[in-house]
């Protein structure tokens, strides 16, 4: 699948018959050995090129929040299946294998937590969950981690990589958009801010709703950022699309997001976006009694 790329470089380099595997990867964009130890120091980001390669939630909230700080919600919101939904597998045997390996009860996990010291509302989604696929426990928690930032009045951050709706919820996964943007709109109106972190990749509902609104849209570099895939495109229209499109890059050119900040800046990029916004909102600074909403 080179639409969604990896966590990690697929090709695991064998050094000797007898201990197997050694450590070293290749690089899938840049094809240079890497260490993993050199690729994990490196916040997942390849030494040689910079190729950004996925973290998992638990990676992204300890890379971004302050230490010890981050304190998960929602997470009784587990999902069903409603539908009873059959396809090569029930939907049922789907969700329990992605527990089991994602670790994860589902695709996004939000909380509180404080970075440098700022009170944030965060969510971040695990694409190792059905590919970040966004079902109703998606749209219910982060409304809720909505509806959370407009009580406590604190800005909200998503982190998105996500294939898009959950196929297997139908109907029921198509609502969460409108359901998170209306949610939105009342966080913009009181306003929060909200910054929508696009990493690789986020696309189709995801990209079409809620993570398409923050007041500062920042994306990782070289991410998949798109509604409809390029090779879905490229055979609807028979055109081939130019090189570049639907990437971090593009999208900048052409006004669709404001920056694209380094993984390894991110955190001190973010920081500095919320205290700009504090000095701007000087009732919006840390340690503020709780509930005090603006009267707007
Ligand atoms: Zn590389």
């Amino acid at each position: 699948m080179g639409l969604f790329s990896r966590s990690k470089p697929k090709i695991k380099i064998q050094t000797t018959k007898t201990d197997g595997f050694s450590g070293w990867l290749k690089c899938t964009h840049c094809n240079e050995l890497i260490h993993t130890n050199e690729l994990e120091q490196n916040s997942n980001c390849c030494p040689k090129c910079d190729y950004h390669y996925r973290l998992t939630a638990t990676e992204r909230i300890k890379s971004l929040s302050d230490e010890g700080s981050f304190v998960k919600m929602f997470e009784e919101v587990m999902p069903v299946d409603a539908l009873r939904f059959v396809d090569t597998e029930s939907y049922a045997d789907r969700l329990k294998s992605a527990q089991e390996k994602s670790g994860s009860t589902d695709a996004v996990i939000v909380g509180k937590c404080t970075i440098n010291s700022h009170p944030i509302a965060l969510g971040v989604f695990d694409f190792n969950f059905m590919g970040g696929s966004m079902g109703s426990v998606v749209g219910e928690r982060l409304t809720r981690l909505i509806e959370y930032a407009l009580e406590e009045n604190v800005p909200l951050i998503i982190v998105s990589t996500s294939g898009g709706a959950r196929m297997q919820e139908s109907i029921l996964s198509l609502m969460q958009m409108a359901k998170t943007s209306a949610a939105l709109a009342r966080l913009h109106d009181a306003g929060i801010p909200y910054f929508s972190i696009l990493t690789n990749p986020t696309t189709g509902g995801v990209t079409a709703s809620f993570a398409s609104l923050g007041d500062i849209m920042i994306a990782e570099p070289n991410a998949l950022i798109c509604f409809a895939g390029p090779r879905v495109i490229e055979q609807t229209i028979g055109h081939q699309l130019p090189p570049g499109a639907q990437k971090s890059e593009f999208l900048l050119e052409h006004g669709m997001i404001d920056c694209i900040v380094n993984r390894r800046n991110l955190k001190t990029k973010v920081s500095e976006l919320l205290d700009f916004f504090t000095i701007s909102h000087p009732s919006r600074s840390a340690n503020k009694p709780v509930g005090a909403k603006k009267s707007s």
